[in-house]
């Protein structure tokens, strides 16, 4: 069997992390096996639909590194792959069910259907469709619909029986079909809903192996019986655990967690997410936490998908972002930071000082783990220190420190501008002044930086540079000599 997969959003909204994750392991689980993976566009609740979160979609795709064999953009064999632009096929799939007895139309009003919700509830009765229209006759429905009169097409669930699925995940799923209610299959606007759309594109691509969020699992028996009123074989089914936020409950943007565009934003690497996120509800089968995409592909199977949901860790993924930043060439972090940087200001210093990109990229990579912090605590680098860290302050300059500074500043003047002989000079100053190397080390790193952490001393006065470090020396002499 060909394996081919599907990414199938609607949207509505924001890439969340759970869909990335969806769609992660459909792919992987594509290239892994030879087949291929499609996105495909569910867009057939047009209240819902939103132009730009389509784009942002397809955006937040390809910066998380998916690409897709068949789809908006690439096309295929089963084109369009939206589903907007397939209206026709799902009405002549929702008649056919009529025609062969799975289906009916339902004239029942809205003002009907409230009334009958408001019944149900009074009665305290289980929600739902009452069937009403499901035993007319089928001469009379016609008539009316030929008419114009509005309507829905809705599914004739069976009224006993059960219905059972084998899930990859959980094993087999048995439900009973008397609480299964007659689902609406096509709406009056002549847009099909989710449920009668997926079955017919999945069938219609070719569609092998559904992987998705196991919120479906319930839909997943009327989808089953769907399959079989056409005379279809339905998909294998894997439903991909829930994922939790830190400290438990449901994953939302309040709790820790939102789109990939938000981590991208906070300065995640799409690499480093992509390897959390594949290891959220799949396992390796051993202890690899960092793993690279040849890596994640080749040990990829759906037997290791893990029933129980998965807790979202921020923490791992920061250390894990803070791995890829030291494997990552400093040149390939310019592009993003100097975007950081713009939108924090710093676009004329940028041009002004090309050159200082390159070494507060170099100088902050490895001590970072997220490049808006390596953005952040480098700031420096592009301006003088408008404050001085007061803790720092009050352990490090002492009322002798400014003098101790003023007798080391004729010889920087002096000395050859290398992060050596920069530390050649102080170890020499001193020992002359009978100080301790600390002494003179951390009020020079407070007065250039105005920070008590950072780079290597000597290598971060080399990237300032002569003029920057003595200017900022004497201005913090002038500053705290009070
Ligand atoms: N359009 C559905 C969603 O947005 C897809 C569910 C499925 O994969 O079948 O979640």
């Amino acid at each position: 069997m060909t394996v081919r997969v599907r990414f199938a959003p609607s949207p509505t909204g924001y890439l969340h992390v759970g869909g990335a994750r969806s769609a992660l392991f459909n792919w992987l689980f594509a290239r892994k096996m030879g087949g291929q993976f499609l996105l495909r566009i569910e867009d057939t609740d047009q209240s819902r639909y939103n132009e730009q979160s389509l784009q942002d979609l397809i955006r937040d795709l390809k910066w998380l590194g998916l690409n897709w064999d068949e789809g908006p953009e690439v096309g295929g064999p089963y084109e369009p792959y939206v589903q907007s632009q397939r209206l026709g096929l799902y009405k002549k799939h929702a008649e056919e069910l009529i025609a062969k007895g799975f289906a009916y139309r339902c004239f029942c009003t809205s003002e009907r259907m409230d009334e009958v919700r408001k019944r149900q509830e009074e009665n305290k009765l289980p929600p739902g469709y009452d069937r009403h229209c499901r035993d007319l006759d089928p001469v009379e429905s016609a008539a009316r619909a030929a008419a114009g009169e509005a309507h829905v097409i809705r599914f004739k669930s069976p009224l006993g029986g059960k219905t059972v699925f084998n899930d990859l995940v959980r094993g087999e799923i048995e439900y009973q079909n008397h609480l299964l209610d007659d689902l609406v299959l096509l709406k009056t606007d002549g847009f099909p809903t989710y449920h009668l759309a997926h079955v017919v594109d999945d069938h219609d691509m070719r569609i092998s192996h559904v992987l998705r969020g196991d919120e479906w699992i319930p839909s997943t028996p009327r989808h089953v019986l769907m399959f079989k009123a056409f005379g279809w074989e339905h998909p294998v089914y894997c439903h991909l655990p829930v994922i939790l936020a830190p400290g438990g409950g449901k994953l939302s943007k309040r709790k820790g967690a939102a789109s990939v565009g938000d981590y991208r934003e906070k300065g995640y690497l799409p690499q480093a997410l992509f390897n959390f996120l594949a290891l959220l509800g799949w396992s390796p089968g051993d202890d690899r936490e960092k793993m690279t995409l040849p890596e994640l592909i080749e040990s990829f199977s759906l037997e290791r998908i893990m029933p129980k949901s998965a807790a979202f860790d921020e923490t791992k993924l920061e250390w894990l972002n803070g791995q890829y930043l030291i494997d990552t060439p400093a040149e390939d972090l310019y592009v993003e930071i100097r975007r950081l940087l713009e939108l924090r200001g710093y676009a004329p210093d940028l041009a002004a000082k090309p050159e200082m990109l390159a070494r507060h990229v170099g100088l902050l990579k490895d001590r970072s783990k997220r490049l808006d912090e390596l953005v952040d605590t480098g700031l420096y680098f592009w301006r003088d220190p408008d404050s001085y860290e007061e803790k720092a302050l009050a352990k490090y300059w002492k009322p002798e420190t400014a003098q101790r500074l003023g007798k080391l500043l004729p010889k920087l003047e002096a000395v050859d501008w290398t992060a050596s002989a920069l530390e050649a000079l102080y170890r020499a100053e001193t020992e002359e002044q009978g100080i301790k190397f600390a002494e003179l080390i951390h009020p020079t790193r407070l007065s250039v930086s105005g920070l008590s952490f950072g780079p290597g001393l000597f290598e971060l006065l080399e990237a300032l540079e002569k003029a920057t470090v003595i200017r900022r020396i004497r201005v913090a002499l002038e500053t705290l000599a009070t």
